[in-house]
């Protein structure tokens, strides 16, 4: 039997629809890529974001093409989310970290026909474009005025000259709320990038979810910056969500220094952002040095590669602001796991609760997780036993975006293996140990890498740290131990960071060697590049292995 119920379907364009209708004169505040705060409102966004999608229809874009946008997080790239993914065609977020190779190889893979894109990046796409066929034309977020020298562009059209021939005058299509929305890649850390190709319904799911009081409880009396960059992920799907629920929205350009960032979040009274660790530790290092104060900021998503517990600590001890520990995935759109306590946590001791915290979170609903081995058998949720994490759920890719069968296996089972180990314990936390290439065998037991980076970085001369097994031939693997100093912290020595960790560790986890080097290679997405760090590394021998 069937149920009475209205069949709408769930189209990313009711997002912005509902921001502007019941939200109307709620901000948006954009830092401009090289002038003063802009500032508008939701109903203003849905006018242009419309006007946009009308311009696209003009164009004679078609439902289901790709639409490439290399954009920092401002108000235009909102409006383009929302007019490309509106009129039925698809978002595709381009990484500008990527290297010009793997850029080539997205915007050929996706089949853009067009390429919407900040001033910044003219250049870039200006040599991108001989390699790229089937790029018809290039939308650059300008004002005629500012347009910057475009002559190497192919077809170049300015973007308030295009959307102002529009009246904005339209309702929003409906159609199949299965449709692409949204494709993005992943920043391809071993052979090219994959896409993942996110659907309407799968994001409106997604949203919900993620406004919701155990996720990141946001509601219209909240003031967001995402600085996890629009680029990638859907900006953790922020642009949406502050949408669902008509929140200021506070968008940094391509500003993310510490300054800029601090600066930002207090003139504009933001009380909610999310970014990588990286990000942070640029903002606490400016705040340390200017004695600053976060006295509106309430929350702070931390997510992307594990918050060192330093970090945690600083946000929560010397600025109230609470951190909410997440973990997520390209492939999952992204969010997985995130930290809330539960009830029976509250009065735990302020230690165990950043004991806690350490975790990556538990389940939300509509993700379902377990851990297995290497035959694939499923191990208990003891929070001991570790085991390759699968994952199952509506916003999770069920494959990749045009991938043949076989390159694509990741779901073969109704599951999707992450590529990362953890442990998940009984309250479902889950307990990340590393990726499955980056964990370090040694003797056929198993040292975190992530563990001893963090522990390391709470030393307070070390800056970054990076542990990657090195071949050892009784043990097979040894941790080596690889610091960038801070700047006040040069004289430190290798015998200095193993005392540090002495106590900390399991002994036999202690590093075989700790070496110091000025800098660590990183991912587009900000990522310690352990394969270029492997790499770097490929002829060092340690001492303990001659
Ligand atoms: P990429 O494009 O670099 O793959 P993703 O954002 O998809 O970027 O990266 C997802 C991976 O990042 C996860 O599989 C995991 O290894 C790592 N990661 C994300 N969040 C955390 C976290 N809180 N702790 C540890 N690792 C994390």
């Amino acid at each position: 039997m069937l149920a009475k119920m209205m069949d709408r379907p769930l189209l990313i364009s009711s997002l912005i629809a509902h921001a502007a209708r019941w939200h109307g004169d709620q901000e948006i505040v954009t830092r401009t890529i090289d002038g003063p705060n802009h500032r508008y409102t939701w109903a203003e966004a849905e006018i242009r974001a419309k006007k946009f999608a009308q311009a696209l229809q003009r164009l004679g874009v078609q439902q289901g093409e790709r639409i490439g946008t290399l954009a920092w997080n401002t108000n235009r790239h909102v409006e383009a989310y929302y007019g490309i993914a509106g009129m039925g065609a698809v978002t595709h977020t381009i990484n500008p970290r990527l290297f010009p190779e793997q850029l080539e190889y997205v915007v050929n893979h996706a089949e853009d026909t067009y390429l919407v894109i900040d001033t910044t990046f003219v250049d870039l796409v200006a040599n991108l474009l001989p390699h790229a066929p089937k790029v018809k034309g290039v939308i650059v977020f300008a004002a005629r005025d500012a347009m910057p020298d475009i002559s190497r562009l192919r077809n170049p059209i300015c973007y308030e000259d295009l959307i102002d021939g529009e009246t904005g005058a339209m309702d929003w299509p409906v159609f199949d709320d299965n449709s692409a929305a949204a494709l993005c890649y992943t920043s391809g850390t071993t052979g090219n990038p994959k896409g993942a190709l996110y659907g309407h319904k799968s994001t409106i799911i997604h949203t919900l979810c993620e406004i919701a009081p155990d996720c990141m409880n946001l509601s219209a009396r909240d003031a967001v910056m995402p600085v996890v960059p629009m680029f990638h992920v859907n900006a953790w799907g922020i642009p949406y969500a502050t949408a669902a629920v008509g929140t200021k929205l506070v968008l940094p350009g391509r500003h993310l220094d510490g300054k800029s960032i601090y600066d930002l979040l207090t003139s504009e009274k933001v009380t909610f952002t999310a970014a990588v660790p990286t990000i942070w530790m640029m903002l606490l290092a400016h705040m340390n040095e200017i004695g600053g104060r976060l006295d509106d900021l309430d929350r702070v998503v931390i997510g992307g590669s594990a918050c060192p517990r330093a970090m945690m600590e600083a946000f929560q001890n010397d600025y109230g602001v609470q951190v909410l520990h997440a973990w997520g995935m390209t492939e999952m759109s992204p969010l997985g796991t995130l930290n809330t306590p539960k009830a029976k946590h509250l009065d735990l001791p302020d230690v165990a609760k950043v004991d806690l915290q350490q975790s990556a979170g538990r389940p939300l609903f509509g993700v379902d997780m377990k851990i297995v081995d290497e035959e694939g058998r499923t191990l208990p949720n003891d929070g001991v036993a570790t085991g390759e994490l699968k994952v199952t759920g509506p916003w999770i890719i069920a494959d990749y975006f045009n991938l043949d069968q076989k390159a694509a296996a990741h779901a073969e089972d109704g599951w999707f293996s992450t590529g990362d180990v953890c442990a998940i314990d009984p309250d479902g936390y889950i307990w990340i140990t590393d990726r499955l290439k980056d964990v370090i065998k040694s003797g056929g037991e198993w040292i975190s890498s992530i563990d001893l980076e963090n522990i390391a970085v709470g030393h307070p001369k070390v800056a970054e740290a990076a542990a990657i097994g090195m071949p050892h031939p009784k043990w097979d693997e040894r941790p080596l131990l690889v610091v960038v100093k801070t700047a006040k912290g040069q004289d430190l020595t290798k015998d200095e960071v193993l005392a540090y960790l002495d106590g900390k560790i399991a002994k036999w986890w202690t590093p075989d060697d700790v070496v110091f080097v000025e800098d660590l290679p990183h991912t587009a997405t900000g990522k310690l590049s352990k394969l270029q760090l492997r790499e770097r590394f490929k002829d060092y021998v340690l001492p303990t292995a001659s």
